[in-house]
């Protein structure tokens, strides 16, 4: 192939359509701190993704971090290895340690059947994450939370826009935080939003994105400078427009990856989870080799060499990063490490031609064939 195709391509409107969108910013020369965009995205979103309280950041993982600080914990908090550096991350820099639970083989959400097990009395929040868009066992998360009084911030950072049970998913936990990041399913260039039940967490929020100002002459909290500009707004605006169509694109081409990958000895492809309405945010697919007959990391060099960049989402597991040392046991995770070992997301993006998708899954299936 003459043409790269990354994992992910990130989605733009029209230049006009943007262009149209930020004429007024000439005018007003107001271009961050809370502006009409800013308030105007934050409005769209709330309708959108169906809940009753959001507030926008910078980017997603400051959406965790300071929800972390505006809960005021302290101790540990369980959540999974699988997922991106920013879930991990975001507990340590709040000066609270993660206790990692292991992963369900099949939606690679946190296990709850371990999860109980690691509640101790030090023990303040949970931590999931919708890997992939996969929602999380939020009845039992629910259940587990409210017997042993735990905050449940969902790291939902790959679910925008979907619902479970035809609720916005942002409504289920005390805090869910999302991202917009370029390569995410809905991107505001970079961005993120907290959705939130308690209208008090939302003006801890609120102060927490800007120095944690509080009125003109007061400074309340230790806060952090997360605030979401006007550019940014405008470009989210702009997306939200076409997030429905680009979304029925993406399950095109996840469909289309199912049609040739299904019932391949050897390959476990994603599941399908009743009552949820899916953004088809990644393609994640599981190499066993032995019955597949070749590795992931076989597959993953046969793709390169063909110019498709698929991606070892989530390798190395957080717990397993060279940043802490070898402070966490990741034998305690054995599902997460193995998942993690065998994974590969593939490309998958509104535009990504059904044409690309048959070649990529004729690679694939040569590989384990050879
Ligand atoms: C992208 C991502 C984040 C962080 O979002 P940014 O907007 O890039 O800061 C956090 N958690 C997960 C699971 C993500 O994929």
């Amino acid at each position: 192939m003459d043409r790269e195709i990354l994992v992910t391509r990130s989605s733009m409107p029209d230049l006009d359509e943007y262009v149209n969108e930020i004429r007024t910013l000439w005018d007003t020369h107001r271009l961050t701190n809370m502006g009409p965009k800013h308030r105007e995205f934050q409005d769209k979103l709330r309708d959108y993704l169906e809940v009753e309280n959001i507030e926008l950041f910078t980017n997603g993982h400051m959406a965790i971090e300071l929800t972390l600080q505006a809960l005021n914990l302290q101790g540990e908090v369980i959540t999974t290895p699988f997922t991106f550096a920013s879930t991990t991350h975001a507990i340590i820099r709040n000066c609270l340690r993660p206790v990692f639970c292991d992963i369900d083989p099949f939606n690679y959400t946190l296990d709850v059947e371990q999860l109980e097990s690691l509640v101790t009395d030090k023990t303040c929040a949970i931590l999931p994450v919708h890997v992939y868009g996969n929602v999380c066992n939020i009845e039992e998360i629910e259940r587990i939370a409210k017997k042993h009084e735990l905050k449940v911030i969902y790291d939902a950072c790959h679910a925008f826009g979907e619902t479970y049970n035809n609720r916005g998913i942002g409504q289920y936990g005390d805090v869910s935080c999302f991202s917009f990041h370029a390569t995410k399913v809905f991107n505001s260039i970079e961005g993120g939003a907290a959705t939130y039940r308690d209208k008090h967490i939302g003006e801890i929020l609120y102060d927490l994105k800007n120095f944690g100002i509080h009125g003109k002459e007061e400074v309340s909290a230790v806060g952090a400078n997360a605030k979401m500009n006007e550019f940014c707004a405008a470009m989210g605006l702009c997306n939200l427009r076409h997030i429905d169509e680009e979304i029925a694109k993406r399950k095109k081409v996840a469909d289309r990856y199912r049609e040739h990958l299904e019932g391949v000895d050897g390959l476990q492809l994603n599941v399908t989870q009743s009552g949820v309405k899916s953004n088809y945010a990644y393609y994640p697919v599981v190499f066993e080799e032995k019955e597949f007959g070749a590795t992931r990391e076989e597959v993953f060099d046969r793709l390169a060499e063909e110019g498709i960049l698929a991606r070892k989402y989530f390798y190395p597991l957080t717990n397993a990063f060279s940043a802490f040392h070898g402070e966490f046991d990741v034998t305690k995770t054995p599902v997460a490490l193995h998942i993690s070992k065998r994974v590969l997301t593939l490309p998958l993006y509104s535009d990504l031609a059904l044409e690309d998708v048959d070649r990529i899954c004729e690679l694939i299936l040569e590989c384990g064939t050879r």
